[in-house]
């Protein structure tokens, strides 16, 4: 009797577990779990974090980054395109540049570039991070820094600076004027190409700005220390033939170009990489992605009669999304309307504010419950923020997000996952809310990188 209580329990606990989608690799949740009060709990290795503990002593709203999530996903990423390029007999070589702008906090930077990544930036501010970075002497001066973005005199100048401290950096030209401007430049330089094609993904392309039509590039013909051909499609690209038909149309492009530039070696396939932040559509593994990128790059030069190129992906959501999770406290709860039993719960921060792709270009993600995890009637809820705007909401599209009953609970606190990319960089203070603390968990270790801001430190931002 006492025995089968004890496994109908277990066997309850796992249903839990499993219907927040928690513990599954395709979901990247694998370091998630229920505690056995019904709390999220985050594993690192051996060590775990009660996530409920943590914000009832630092408060909420809070991000809570996990250095450890970013390293192990850039170590996968870059084990599995050199598993597949010996598997596949592909004769280039890979590197991972990761695109700092997904999130250039430290705790993201650092740990990239400790597992070998080299990197991408996108403006003059994000290159004088790297110049700090070497300027602390503690990475190895060989790592490659791709330049994306207008060329400011501002940034150029920094990129030579750099390149004088024996850093290899390469400015990617998007304009005419770039073009002209950096024939002076000493170092290798790459190209970007708007390649003419469209894929299922974020954004439609209907009017890219940037980089050289396909035609415009091979009547410019030869560039000088020309290494890199560069294209960048899209974001959350949703399909694995969303990246393998670009790069076929790109091969072509690059046999073309290296005609005339004999030191064409790298082609540069940049962002893109989705994740799978909604958690119940089937979506496609890095590892496929990875084997199908290596598998069509060797089939189309082999085709084409080229020589293998090097190649490189600037993957940045892909490796930073999941690293971080941002908490908000159910505040109060209202009705969406009388009749269906559904509520808003309004939450003590701000979508517009700390999550701004929800309303910038609705962004869904995956939310649980903080604690009461184990709690078995749920009412469907969508999510409020705390300013005065009514675009402030997270409502899953139109769809209701299933959370348990205030009722039931002394408190509730709320993760929304994934959080890790952009939406730092994007943050704002509408209503001058504060923005979330922001605590960094390693090693078991608790350090906090952004205390909750007071009044007076939002008000010295507006002047006062
Ligand atoms: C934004 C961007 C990236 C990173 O894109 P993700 O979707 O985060 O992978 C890479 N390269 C370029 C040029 C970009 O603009």
């Amino acid at each position: 009797m006492k025995k089968n209580q004890t496994v109908r329990k277990r066997k309850k606990k796992n249903g839990f577990k499993k219907f927040w989608r928690l513990g599954l690799e395709e979901f990247n949740t694998q370091n998630f779990d229920i505690g056995p009060d019904g709390e999220l709990i985050v594993r690192e290795g051996n060590y775990q974090y009660n996530v409920h503990d943590l914000v009832k002593k630092y408060g909420s709203p809070t991000e809570i980054v996990f250095p450890t999530i970013m390293e192990n996903r850039v170590r996968d990423l870059i084990e599995t395109f050199n598993a597949y390029i010996k598997i596949l007999g592909y004769k280039g070589r890979f590197y991972y540049h990761y695109a700092m702008k997904a999130n250039q906090t430290k705790e993201f930077v650092l740990p990239a570039v400790a597992e070998g990544a080299n990197l991408d930036v996108a403006s003059a501010n994000e290159l004088y991070l790297v110049k700090r970075m070497i300027e602390q002497d503690k990475f190895n001066r060989k790592i490659r820094v791709i330049c994306n973005g207008p060329k400011t005199e501002k940034y150029i100048s920094l990129i030579e600076e750099l390149k004088g401290k024996g850093l290899i950096v390469v400015p990617i030209i998007e304009d005419y004027n770039e073009l002209e401007r950096l024939k002076k430049f000493k170092g290798e330089v790459g190209i970007r190409v708007n390649l003419d094609i469209k894929v299922q993904a974020h954004w439609d392309k209907k009017f890219n700005r940037y980089g050289f039509t396909e035609e415009e590039l091979l009547k410019i013909g030869k560039v000088r220390n020309l290494s890199t051909l560069h294209y960048h499609i899209s974001k959350q690209i949703i399909t694995i033939k969303g990246f393998t038909k670009p790069l076929k149309r790109a091969l072509r492009l690059f046999a073309g170009m290296k005609e005339k530039n004999p030191g064409l070696m790298i082609l540069d396939i940049g962002g893109g990489a989705g994740i799978p932040f909604e958690k119940k559509k089937h979506f496609y593994s890095g590892k496929s992605l990875i084997h199908q990128i290596v598998k069509t790059a060797k089939k189309e030069c082999d085709k084409l009669g080229i020589r293998h190129p090097n190649l490189i992906v600037e993957w940045g959501s892909y490796v930073a999304a999941p690293a971080q999770i941002t908490i908000y406290k159910i505040i109060t709860e209202k009705d969406v309307s009388v009749k269906n039993h559904k509520k808003w719960y309004v939450v003590d921060g701000s979508f517009m504010n700390d999550l701004l792709d929800t309303w910038a270009i609705h962004q869904k993600w995956h939310v649980v419950p903080v604690n009461c995890m184990n709690s078995r009637k749920l009412q469907p809820v969508w999510f409020a923020g705390s300013s005065c705007d009514s675009d402030d909401k997270y409502t899953a599209g139109g769809d209701y997000i299933p959370m348990p009953r205030l009722e039931d609970c002394d408190e509730l606190f709320v993760a929304f996952f994934d959080t890790g990319a952009y939406q730092d960089a994007l943050a704002s203070h509408h209503c001058l809310l504060s923005s979330p603390a922001k605590l960094i968990a390693q090693n078991g270790e608790i350090k906090v990188a952004r205390r909750r801001e007071t009044a007076e430190d939002v008000g010295r931002q507006f002047g006062w």
